[in-house]
């Protein structure tokens, strides 16, 4: 590491490369601003969350690389999402196309390791350093502000690094909230998730070759089912863990047998081949008490997470990523550092997160299925389709007021603003 790297002057340090730490450095980099991200692992590194949602277009557009989604080592293309019922008899599927003819309508599953590199490829080529393999460790706190990160680096060295801001974009590694009592879990989504990968699975043909597909399993369950490039699907299942444990303790037989019990799934996987170990995960749904303190914003999973049914996390770390670079550029314009400055950008945020969280909650309510919603607001299927799509900047009452009359539907929480003085 060399020694000008810490006297330097920087105007933001990011700490994690992945789609909110590299969006944001674009962003960022593309004003003018002297940027550093600062990376744990050896890239190219694996990553789930493959599937991305319709509106991840519109950052990608902004940050430079919708001429790099086509490839296709990189991405399926994906125009619905489908769900099978737990017979695996019934399919519904929804087409983007249908709900509109923009671009966005087309949108991909992609390698994880091959999409982060390019994103990072992306930020570099715009201007960002980058510091690889380089552990970010605590926050530099002033005497009421962040003034940058120490960290040590691939060859053991300590470094600090001063900049009047810091993005954590550390992902669910929860670089601030771990330093803090900011974590607060969503206990109600207490789920597990267990899942591998498959080659030359039966994939569908025609315009749901590259659809997400949710097959329920009882108990509201359910296995997602994510064709890959390299004819690899990504393949997992998330319950309960009263549900998945009961009987057995190994991931790969409870994966086997609910693998057995869904016949959609079952007949996909029949002609595959696992091509991985199975990973398991769990307790993951948590927003962070505040998005901002005076020089420190957080962006994607570091502020909040939310389970993945609905493949919002992409979206909401790419969005966030954008947002922030925007709202950070403007702080250096002004040189106005404080919390205060991310108000607007937590409440755009949280109002997204929030119309996502609802759609989970009614997901997993027992007494709601979206047939029984569609079949008596049929009115609704727009407002419905916006929030699967990730057109979250919008009013979801009449649809929240519909769901509830088949689900609970929690209270938005109150938390996640900037920090208070
Ligand atoms: C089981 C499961 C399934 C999912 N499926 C989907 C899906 O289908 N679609 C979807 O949209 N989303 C899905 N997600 C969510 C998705 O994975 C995340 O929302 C997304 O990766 C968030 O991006 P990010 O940039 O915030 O964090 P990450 O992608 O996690 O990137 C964070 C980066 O920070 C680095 N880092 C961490 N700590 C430090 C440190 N101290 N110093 C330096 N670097 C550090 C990490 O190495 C990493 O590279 C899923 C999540 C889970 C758990």
């Amino acid at each position: 590491m060399p020694e000008s790297l810490q006297t330097r002057e920087y105007d933001v340090i990011i700490v994690g490369a992945g789609p909110a730490g590299t969006a944001a450095a674009a962003i960022l980099a593309k004003a003018g601003r002297q940027v550093i991200i600062l990376e744990k692992a050896n890239f190219p590194r694996y990553r789930v969350g493959e599937s991305l949602i319709p509106y991840c277009w519109f950052p990608l557009q902004r940050i430079g690389v919708l001429d790099r989604m086509n490839d296709a080592g990189l991405t399926v293309e994906k125009r619905s999402v489908q769900f099978v019922s737990a017979d695996g008899k019934n399919v519904t599927p929804f087409h983007f196309f249908d709900h509109s003819d923009h671009e966005s309508s087309r949108t991909w599953q992609v390698r994880r390791d091959r999409f982060d590199q390019m994103l990072l490829d992306n930020a570099v080529g715009l201007g960002a350093q980058v510091l690889m393999e380089t552990n970010a460790k605590t926050l530099l706190r002033g005497e009421d502000s962040v003034e940058g990160v120490q960290a040590v680096t691939k060859s053991g060295q300590t470094i600090e690094l001063r900049a009047p801001m810091t993005i954590d974009a550390s992902g669910r590694d929860l670089f601030t909230v771990s330093q803090t009592d900011w974590r607060i879990a969503e206990p109600a989504l207490k789920k597990i998730a267990i899942w591998t990968y498959y080659q030359g699975a039966k994939r569908d043909c025609g315009n749901d070759v590259g659809a997400t597909t949710v097959a329920y399993v009882p108990e509201k369950g359910w296995f997602w089912f994510i064709p890959l490039p390299d004819d690899m699907v990504s393949v997992g299942i998330v319950a309960e863990r009263d549900y998945l444990y009961r009987g057995e303790r190994d991931p790969k037989a409870i994966f086997e047998r609910e693998v057995s019990g869904q016949p959609w799934i079952r007949e996909r996987l029949a002609r595959g081949e696992r091509v991985s170990d199975f990973r398991v995960t769990g307790d993951y749904s948590y927003r962070a008490r505040h998005c901002a303190a005076n020089g420190l914003v957080l962006v994607g999973d570091a502020f909040a997470f939310l389970d993945p049914v609905f493949s919002s996390g992409m979206l909401l770390a790419l969005q966030s990523g954008v947002m922030a670079g925007d709202a950070v550029d403007e702080a250096l314009k002004l040189g106005d550092f404080s919390a205060s400055q991310f108000s607007a950008y937590s409440e755009r945020l949280c109002h997204g997160i929030e119309a996502m969280r609802q759609l989970v909650f009614a997901f997993y309510d027992t007494a709601f299925s979206f047939g029984q919603l569609m079949k008596a607001h049929p009115n609704i299927r727009a407002d419905l389709t916006d929030c699967l799509i990730g057109n979250l900047d919008r009013d979801f009452t009449t649809l929240f007021d519909a769901i509830a009359e088949f689900a609970c539907i929690p209270d938005p929480l109150i938390y996640g603003g900037p920090e208070k003085p």
